[in-house]
């Protein structure tokens, strides 16, 4: 007689990652008609088993569509193929984009080799990023080249709650398992396995917390420290701090935190955060010089003056249009009271920098 099956197994990793995918508010489903594809729905496409390379797993798979869609963001999520149009080449700074933030996101839990892409891109891009992949070269603008902002911004859209939950959980999830898998894996072959040294080989530890408790630590090896980061605070006498909010004790000479961001970067001219999009209007008084020497760029708003805006950026302000041009302000002895009073490297100024994606 034959035993009537009523079960059927699934691969963990699997089943971790669908249901991350669920819970964010995607469907997962296999399909021989695709490698990776998304109907603008809410369904994301993926090959089937069959169709992956021996390094790859549906895990993978699933987390680099949602970095995808953290980059590409509500208007992306509801076009075909995140709205990428990658035949058309027209758009591979949004590829790196989505694997510089898979790298971050993957790195924090030690899953960076484990779960990297096994597209075109492995070889000449993602095996070329630095430890920190929020960073392009020098002559591409370094932070402010143009991936590396648009990964940044996905990271703030991944610090929502909607998605926070789901890819803490299963990435925490993945790097349990592999441990454990790395550490207790058989020699034992089936017949028929190609010769290849296991993936889960690659798992690492999962980088130590840091003080500060907001973020994993960079590995001591990059020398990076708190006293050095722009978020980092030196009061008088012995009092340090770290002014993200709900930061820990944090010290000079600690190693800093994958949230890092160079103090010596702090620089108006390349950045121009507070002039564009980070705030939609400067207001004026009717007393300010501004107003009377540059009254082609003063509007009226619903009860007070303001400087005109073009588009997302204040007027006056010129520049920054590549990653390398410096930004310059057009009217800057002039400059009304509230941009005079904005001062580099306060707290309205790094947040300023996080909104328009220059910090994590
Ligand atoms: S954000 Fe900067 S100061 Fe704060 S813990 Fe991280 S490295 Fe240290
Ligand atoms: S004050 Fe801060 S946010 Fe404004 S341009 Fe300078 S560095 Fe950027």
């Amino acid at each position: 007689m034959q035993r009537p099956v009523t079960r059927r197994y699934e691969d963990p990793l699997a089943r971790i990652w669908i249901l991350c995918a669920e819970r964010i508010g995607f469907r997962i489903v296999r399909t021989s008609e695709a490698y990776a594809s998304t109907d603008g729905r809410g369904t994301i496409l993926i090959g089937e088993d069959s169709q992956l390379d021996a390094d790859d797993s549906l895990a993978q798979m699933i987390l680099h569509e949602l970095c995808h869609a953290l980059v590409e963001g509500d208007e992306g999520q509801r076009q075909t193929d995140w709205g990428l149009g990658y035949y058309t080449g027209a758009n591979p700074w949004r590829e790196q984009a989505c694997l510089r933030l898979q790298a971050f996101v993957a790195g924090r839990f030690g899953l960076r080799q484990f779960l990297a892409p096994t597209t075109d891109f492995r070889e000449s891009f993602w095996n070329q990023l630095p430890d920190d992949p929020f960073q392009a070269a020098p002559e591409h603008g370094g932070r402010r080249e143009k991936s590396c902002i648009a990964a940044r911004i996905g990271w703030q859209r991944a610090l929502k709650p909607a998605w926070r939950d789901p890819m803490d959980t299963a990435l925490a999830a993945t790097a349990r398992m592999a441990v454990l898998v790395r550490d207790g894996q058989s020699h034992s072959r089936h017949a028929g396995d190609e010769p290849l040294p296991s993936l889960w080989n690659v798992v690492q530890n999962q980088p130590p917390p840091h003080p500060g408790g907001l973020a994993p630590e960079w590995p001591e090896s990059t020398g990076i420290t708190c006293g050095t980061c722009a978020w980092f605070q030196a009061g008088r006498g012995r009092y340090r701090r770290c002014r993200r909010p709900q930061a820990g004790p944090v010290t000079d000479t600690g190693i800093a935190c994958m949230l890092y961001e160079p103090a010596a970067e702090l620089d108006c001219l390349t950045c121009g955060a507070c002039c564009r999009e980070a705030y939609d209007a400067v207001e004026v008084t009717g007393r300010e010089a501004v107003v009377k020497l540059h009254p082609d760029l003063i509007v009226r708003g619903d009860t007070r003056l303001k400087l005109r805006r073009e588009g997302s950026r204040c007027a006056a302000l010129q520049g920054g249009h590549t990653a390398t041009e410096p930004y310059a302000c057009t009217i800057y002895p002039d400059r009304p009271k509230t941009c005079h009073e904005f001062t580099q490297g306060s707290a309205h100024c790094l947040e300023a920098r996080q909104r328009v994606g220059l910090s994590l």
